[in-house]
């Protein structure tokens, strides 16, 4: 239900877990484990037991999620933290050259960027290109912050 909010707090550097399939039982019992912040439309699963700090998130619209996502939990929102977390996976994005991307990604690609960054869980690897800009003008227009 928070699939788009999860991505975006992945896309500016919050370790996000999120998975559709989870039953609310096994996501409380997910968030206990890893003591996880959980996020929610829902107030039935806030009121589990086993869900120690949640936050109900109160818009339906992407914006507003993530304003009120920020504030509450005083994530820091900086350049320099955009883009270290998988937005597919939640996995810790490491620095790569174009040496150590040869083969993984078109040559044309290796040709033409200087630095890539790859996730250590699904083996994604990522560049610099229109899709960040535009990504870094929405985050601006969504959150009102200027980065
Ligand atoms: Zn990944």
């Amino acid at each position: 239900m928070l699939g788009r909010l999860a991505r975006w707090l992945r896309l500016i550097g919050c370790d996000t877990a999120y998975d559709a399939q989870l039953d609310d039982r096994a996501l409380a019992g997910l968030a206990a484990r890893e003591g996880r912040l959980v996020l929610t439309r829902d107030r039935g699963l806030l009121a589990r037991r086993l869900v120690r700090r949640g936050l109900l998130v109160e818009s339906d619209e992407l914006g507003a999620q993530l304003r009120q996502v920020l504030g509450a939990c005083d994530v820091p929102l900086a350049r320099e933290r955009l883009f270290t977390v998988c937005v597919a996976c939640n996995g810790a994005l490491a620095e790569k050259t174009p040496d150590d991307v040869a083969g993984r990604v078109p040559p044309y690609v290796r040709r033409t960027h200087e630095r890539f960054r790859a996730c250590a869980g699904c083996g994604r690897i990522y560049w610099g290109g229109t899709h960040v800009a535009r990504a870094l003008a929405d985050l601006e227009r969504l959150t009102g912050v200027r980065l």
